[in-house]
């Protein structure tokens, strides 16, 4: 069987195919005519914007409750189309129904009008909706990205059109039908089955006032640049490197644990997985040879089995991609403690792998790894594991693990060149907190509400 990967195409053709298997599960047809859309979610926009506040809260907290309903086909169809284990799938819906809330909940507040005392009789700044916002999404998390974008531009009044990734078009369709459900007016949510090679047209309709796109840095730079030669606005959710510095005080234990679940989540397809374990040389013996321990009773195999730790890769030519970064680490003088190898088999799998003494030239140290493996990089001191922390184009989160609390706290404020660091715990994103990056990562905040500030025109009335 030949394979092709999500994003090829046959006749006009979107395939989603099972990663586990490498079956076809099934083909969409490709959205042809783009302008129609495009002008329908405008012209649904032109209403919208107007709607209470009280409708949309109402229609969000439907949407809500729309995935409480369908959790499970939801999550069956996340693990069909991209692998994810099933407990996985369910909690990613669970957290898409609880930005739902939360935005249901606070984007009135967070949106008010801020009263200003200038020489004006009355001076204030209102929120006002941009119009038609492109969201360009991933498949890591096939609903969560789509949600947090989601949530916050349709409470601010903002219609959106989403392009998602041709291997989840699944997915893409069930959102869409989700937002009918929940009640939302017609068509203030479109999604398009199309290329990324259409994506510029997009952009360059005219009704379209802004692009989020969460991604690879290679689509974030073609993405960045159509929109500024349309002069629209733009935010980037772009790749990570994350380093995780242990520290000697550190508990190692929580250390492994914290450090073996976040290099793994997802098969290791996060943006914000662990991705380099910067270790101060008290402790590189002892925190290498648990992680291994650890890894090893990881079970590897079907993501629909509740006990299965990692399912397979979401695509053949992402797995390829990762063996070829760990063979030319190796090539370079890493060395394989742990996997490293293709299985044999149809499926995208990868086995968990530990790569030791990486070091800063490697593509396992300075290209972002996607995918489960871990690379242990010896600093000299600590003073060094946290030079090496910040050496990255990257600056996504960081994580830090010391026993010392305000010394932790002094280094996650200061020290760290990222859009979050914590401190004896693993990064992760929740609608309370901001979540985005600096340098290669992107620009722009998503979640909290800064998220939904992103898509809104802020603007001045000054009366006299
Ligand atoms: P990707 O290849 O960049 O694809 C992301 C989306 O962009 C897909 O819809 C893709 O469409 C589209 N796309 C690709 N090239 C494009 C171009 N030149 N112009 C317009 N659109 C384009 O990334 P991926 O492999 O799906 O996802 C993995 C990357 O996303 C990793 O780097 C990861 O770290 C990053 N990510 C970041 C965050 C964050 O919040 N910072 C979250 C999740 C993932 P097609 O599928 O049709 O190619």
């Amino acid at each position: 069987m030949k394979y092709l990967a999500g994003n090829e195409s046959v006749n006009n053709m979107f395939e989603s195919i099972n990663p586990a298997t490498g079956k076809t599960i099934r083909t969409y047809s490709k959205t042809t005519q783009i302008q129609g859309p495009i002008e329908e979610v405008h012209q649904s926009w032109l209403n919208y914007r107007h709607t209470s506040w009280e409708q949309r809260t109402k229609w969000m907290f439907n949407l809500a409750e729309e995935l409480r309903t369908q959790r499970s086909s939801l999550a069956q169809l996340m693990t069909d189309e991209m692998g994810k284990v099933i407990g996985e799938a369910l909690a990613e819906v669970d957290k898409c129904a609880w930005v739902c809330d939360y935005y249901a909940k606070h984007a009135a507040e967070f949106l008010k009008p801020e009263k200003v005392t200038t020489d004006a009789s009355e001076s204030y700044v209102a929120y006002e909706p941009l119009g038609v916002i492109l969201a360009v999404m991933p498949w890591n998390f096939p609903f969560w990205q789509v949600f947090r974008f989601a949530a916050p531009a349709l409470m601010a009044g903002n219609t959106a059109l989403l392009k998602h990734a041709s291997n989840v078009s699944g997915c893409a369709l069930a959102i869409e039908s989700l937002i009918v459900r929940a009640g939302f007016p017609h068509q203030v949510f479109k999604t398009l089955l199309i290329s990324s090679d259409r994506v510029k047209e997009v952009i360059a309709h005219p009704a379209v006032k802004a692009v989020t796109l969460t991604g690879s840095e290679a689509a974030g730079r073609s993405v960045a640049g159509t929109a500024g030669s349309y002069l629209k606005k733009c935010v980037l959710e772009l790749g990570g490197s994350d380093p995780y510095v242990i520290l000697a005080d550190a508990d190692v234990e929580l250390a492994v644990e914290t450090c073996v679940k976040s290099r793994l989540i997802n098969a290791g397809q996060s943006c914000i997985a662990a991705k380099r374990f910067i270790l101060v040389p008290e402790i590189y013996d002892a925190f290498t040879a648990r992680f291994i321990e650890r890894m090893k009773q990881i079970k590897v195999g079907d993501p629909q089995e509740e006990d299965t730790g990692i399912g397979p890769m979401a695509r053949r030519d992402l797995r390829d991609e990762l063996h070829n970064q760990v063979v030319r680490s190796v090539a370079m003088g890493a060395k394989i403690l742990l996997g490293g190898s293709i299985p044999e088999g149809e499926g995208a799998y990868y086995p968990p792998t530990v790569l030791a003494e990486v070091t800063p030239e490697m593509p396992a140290f300075n290209e972002e790894l996607f995918g489960p493996v871990a690379p242990m990089i010896r600093a000299e001191n600590e003073e060094h594991a946290l030079s090496l922390a910040n050496d990255s184009d990257f600056g996504l989160g960081a994580a830090l693990f010391t026993r010392d609390l305000q010394r932790g706290k002094t280094l996650a404020e200061h020290h760290f060149q990222s859009g979050s660091c914590f401190v004896n715990g693993l990064v992760k994103s929740d609608p309370r907190l901001p979540f985005g990056g600096i340098n290669h990562s992107g620009y722009g905040r998503e979640l909290s509400h800064h998220g939904i500030k992103e898509f809104v025109n802020i603007k001045t009335v000054w009366i006299k």
